[in-house]
């Protein structure tokens, strides 16, 4: 299933996560309409596919010794 993937960082000083990256994640299935490989000449009128995104992933990639940027 296609979803966002947020990467973040966690501020240890203060406990909050700030986002550094927000990326599409593509699932690469036919029938995801969403998907690159979702068929161009599938009709918009029957198409049946997925059209759903997923809840966001969410990737803690660090934590540093500081405030995050709005606590400074
Ligand atoms: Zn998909
Ligand atoms: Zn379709
Ligand atoms: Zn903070």
């Amino acid at each position: 299933m296609c979803h966002r993937e947020l990467r973040l960082w966690k501020a240890r000083q203060c406990g909050h996560l700030t986002c550094t990256a927000d990326t599409n994640v593509d699932c690469g299935q036919s029938d995801c309409y969403n998907s690159a490989a979702h068929p161009p000449d599938c009709p918009p009128a029957s198409c049946r596919c997925r059209r759903y995104f997923t809840q966001p992933e969410r990737i803690v990639t660090h934590e540093a010794d500081a405030k995050c940027p709005r606590c400074q």
